[in-house]
């Protein structure tokens, strides 16, 4: 059962799973498979629709010499930055949208229109005109704090779900270019789109005479990374011959007048030598690539990691393939590229702790170790388990030795006294104090025990928002358990299945603690009609999590960003200037320093 031999099933699996929550690739994954092929938009809920005109993608350059070869004769080049978003069709007809769809393959893609209609996009253009505005979907930069992911993977996961959600109002259509039956110059074009589109949203474009050198070109690249609102990838470059003359209508999937320029992140060319395979919760093997060592950065690179199974087979990350590695500031280096895929193909590893040949997860994305007797396994379930305590003195290999002497269960670990573990090999009188000690001072929030049953994508956040919801952690069991889980925001259909059908995995867990003695702390609910602050420079004396606290005992709810329900502004400096001061004073909230607010309250 091999159900990933193919790339764009993985990635049709990959949003969906991101639409749920439970993200199976990282980003730089995610693109690394979509970056060959033009088949990103596989969800097959939606309906495909032919584009009137192909939409092509762009052909990279990456250096002077090609782009100096490129522009070869060019008499003129109109520039603009390469924005990081989903490219989207904006059809109009006698001024009104008709439809919106995505690129797909660049012959047909998905119809979008419904969700399209949830975010900032124009219904109606000044004339009655029939055309197409080509866009980049995207979302400003300033709120990528509110995501997990790269923001250019939220908007095409948005735009492409079956459910439109709440953050696709921060969705803009940046327009890049008109496409229209009609035929028209390039002046023409150019000076329609501003006409009919928000001058701030209109990509911006520079004509030169000439084809600018690469330096001008990065330099132009710089100066919009750091000022655009949207992330940009590159610079897109078009050579034109008269700007007057009428425009062919484009046909060319790959058109040969326009070229993307992208600079630095140079991937550094290795082979994978060999494959390791580590073993994590619930069974589940991933994968470490060995490589040849690369220097990137100043350090030496010799393994990359990588999510999962299906991803390795997809990619075709064997033993042998060549790959380009990459590395910057803090980032943890990961494969950008897939030079020659391997020719040995990859098997089903076996875990490295137990030997037994790994089976297929479900969905056939994951390799787990299905032995329930194996070792490995248990001290992985036991590490998590402490982890989540978050004791000093009981460090991973404290567990090790535990589990190796057959205290394989956190009930024999709780039983044990201080004579039983000083009579191990390794420990001493000091240390098995140290370890009976701490066990008898565990406590943990209501929150963690709903983290500790390790349901999928529900961790202490999620449990934190399902407690607010029914009050404390026995009246959520009880209520679930009696009457099913009712919709509660934040939470998809999968994640409601899996509460309602694994309930009881949480009880067991609660009991488990009870039993062992572990005091669980009863959960305080934000009150209902607490006050929202938002909160900008250093409070003297305080961290901001100090902060947060005092202002939660206060009853007030620290936000992240200021919104128009907040209704204080805290801030070290009155008079700054912070872009949060800025847009209190825009929105007419009140701006208090954290002096004042701690002296009069
Ligand atoms: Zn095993």
């Amino acid at each position: 059962m091999d159900l990933f031999d193919s790339k764009d099933t993985l990635i049709e699996e990959a949003n969906k799973a991101y639409n749920q929550g439970n993200p199976v690739l990282t980003d730089p994954e995610f693109d690394l498979l979509a970056e060959t092929g033009l088949k990103v938009d596989t969800r097959n809920f939606r309906t495909k629709v032919a584009h009137p005109f192909p939409m092509g993608s762009l052909s990279k350059i990456k250096d002077a010499e090609s782009l100096s070869k490129w522009a070869k004769g060019a008499t003129g080049t109109i520039i603009g930055p390469k924005v990081d978003g989903a490219a989207v069709r904006l059809s109009y007809r006698d001024g009104r949208l008709v439809q919106v769809a995505t690129r797909g393959d660049g012959v047909t893609g998905n119809d979008i229109t419904g969700n399209a209609r949830n975010c900032v996009v124009s219904e109606t253009l000044p004339y009655p005109l029939t055309l197409e505005i080509r866009c980049e979907a995207v979302i400003r930069k300033c709120h990528a704090d509110k995501f997990e992911k790269n923001l250019r993977n939220v908007v095409s996961g948005m735009l492409g779900a079956k459910d439109p959600r709440p953050e696709l109002a921060l969705v803009e259509f940046l327009a890049i270019e008109i496409v229209s039956e009609d035929p028209l110059t390039l002046a023409a074009k150019r000076d329609l789109l501003r006409e009919i589109c928000m001058k701030e949203l209109t990509v911006p474009s520079v004509i030169y005479d000439q084809a600018p050198s690469f330096d001008e070109i990065e330099e132009l690249f710089n100066s919009w990374k750091q000022n655009f609102p949207w992330a940009i990838d590159g610079v897109v470059v078009e050579k034109f011959h008269d700007l007057h003359a009428m425009v062919e209508k484009e046909t060319e999937l790959l058109p040969k007048h326009k070229v993307a320029v992208k600079f630095g992140n140079e991937a550094a060319v290795t082979v994978i030598e060999e494959i390791d395979w580590k073993l994590g919760q619930h069974g589940k093997l991933t994968p470490v690539l060995q490589i040849r060592p690369v220097e990137i950065d100043g350090t030496t690179v010799s393994k990359v990691s990588a999510s999962n199974y299906a991803l390795l087979k997809s990619a075709g990350l064997g033993v042998g393939a060549e790959v380009g590695v990459v590395k910057s500031g803090d980032i943890i280096p990961y494969v950008k590229e897939v030079h020659t895929p391997s020719q040995e193909g990859l098997d089903i590893p076996s875990c490295p702790s137990c030997d037994t040949q790994a089976t297929l997860s479900s969905t056939g994305i994951d390799a787990l170790c299905s032995n329930p007797e194996c070792e490995g396994a248990t001290l992985v379930r036991l590490q998590r388990q402490f982890d989540l305590f978050g004791i000093d003195f009981i460090s991973g290999s404290t567990i090790e030795a535990l589990v190796a002497a057959g205290h394989d269960s956190l009930e024999k670990i709780f039983s044990l006294s201080e004579s039983d573990i000083a009579a191990l090999d390794g420990f001493g009188r000091k240390s098995a104090h140290y370890i009976v000690t701490s066990l008898h001072k565990i406590e943990v929030t209501e929150a963690k025990v709903i983290k500790s049953a390790f349901l999928k994508g529900i961790g202490e956040r999620k449990g934190t928002a399902l407690l607010n919801h029914y009050g404390n952690l026995d009246t959520m069991i009880a209520t679930i358990k009696e009457q099913g889980m009712t919709s509660i925001e934040g939470f998809g259909p999968i994640q409601t299945d899996l509460l309602n059908t694994q309930i009881g995995l949480i009880e067991t867990q609660l009991q488990l603690y009870r039993s062992l003695g572990i005091k669980v702390a009863p959960h305080t609910a934000p009150a209902k009609d607490a006050k929202t602050v938002c909160c900008t420079g250093s409070c003297p004396g305080k961290s901001r999590k100090e902060l947060k606290e005092v202002l939660a005992e206060m009853g007030f709810v620290m936000a992240s960003s200021v919104t128009k329900d907040c209704c204080l502004l805290l801030c070290d400096d009155p008079e700054g200037n912070s872009s949060k001061l800025t847009k209190a004073r825009k929105l007419g909230i009140e701006i208090k320093s954290y002096e004042d607010f701690f002296e009069n309250q």
